[in-house]
């Protein structure tokens, strides 16, 4: 990678940043005191741009660096790691297996991390259970890790249905334990959903979604089935409390994290 260091900043050297461009950068950058114009060939700079320096740098990989620095998370009964983390999961606890990438869910969120910590508190033993905005499918397959019956994820992005299968398969999760869908409640042609409603409904979503959907989750679950609501900034508690009181649910139990919540109920 061949980067052009020319002392100064932005605001100092504005004039020279269109001289720059028109030599053939391919960016510009600046860190300490220092603009790093990117180039692909040494390009000959008009001399008025002055003291600057030709350097060739190492190419760095910024998602690669990006990937060392996660560390495994622990929710409750689970430690949710990376594929070349799984030495590190502590005895006693549940492995899930989480390749971080396009899909959001690679439990370092405080609202996925207490969305697992939250279905660990269940008996999920044989129950159906169902993850509105599955991501990376992390929480479904949570679910079926903790013994649920039949899990089934749905989410509105078709790029995380195979991203979210894939995960299952790694974590050993079978297509007939965890199923993973496009679609959403409520939505027309993308409401996937069967008639039998489910034991337990977990979202990850936001506070004003949950408000609109609240009337859908409670016409998909089982009388009494427990419903895990996160995705919440606390700010917005109000909103999600006053849905879940229109649509009949109680016992609404909150618990946060930072700026984030959330909430567990039944109707
Ligand atoms: N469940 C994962 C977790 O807990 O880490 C991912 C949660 S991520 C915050 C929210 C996901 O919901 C995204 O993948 C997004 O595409 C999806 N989503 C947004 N609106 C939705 C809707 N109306 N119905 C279903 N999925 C939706």
């Amino acid at each position: 990678m061949l980067v052009y260091h020319l002392p100064g900043t932005f605001e100092t050297r504005e004039h020279h940043l269109d001289l720059l461009w028109e030599a053939g950068a391919t960016g510009l950058e600046e860190r300490r005191g220092l603009i790093r114009a990117y180039f692909d060939d040494r390009a000959a700079l008009p001399t008025e741009i002055g003291d600057g320096e030709w350097l060739e740098e190492a190419e760095q990989d910024w998602q690669a660096e990006f990937k060392r620095t996660l560390r495994p998370v622990q929710a409750g009964r689970v430690t949710i790691v990376t594929p070349w983390q799984q030495q590190e999961v502590p005895a006693g606890q549940l492995p899930l297996v989480i390749e971080p990438g396009m899909a959001f869910g690679t439990g370092h969120h405080a609202t996925t991390r207490m969305a697992v910590e939250a279905l660990g508190e269940l008996d999920l033993s044989g129950k159906r259970v169902l993850d509105v905005g599955t991501g990376s499918g992390v929480l479904a397959i949570a679910a079926a890790l903790l013994g649920a019956g039949w899990t089934l994820g749905v989410d509105i992005d078709p790029v995380t249905i195979p991203i979210a299968r894939e995960n299952a398969g790694v974590n050993g999760v079978q297509a007939s334990q965890a199923q993973f869908e496009e679609g959403t409640l409520g939505l027309g042609d993308l409401d996937v959903l069967e008639d039998e409603p489910f034991d337990v409904l977990v979202a990850n979503l936001y506070a004003e979604l949950h408000d609109l959907l609240a009337g859908e989750y409670a016409a998909h679950m089982q009388p009494s089935a427990p419903l895990i609501l996160t995705g919440i900034l606390t700010g917005k508690l109000p909103l999600v409390r006053s849905a879940l009181e229109r649509e009949g649910f109680a016992d609404v139990q909150v618990r946060e994290d930072g700026e984030w919540a959330l909430v567990t109920a039944h109707r």
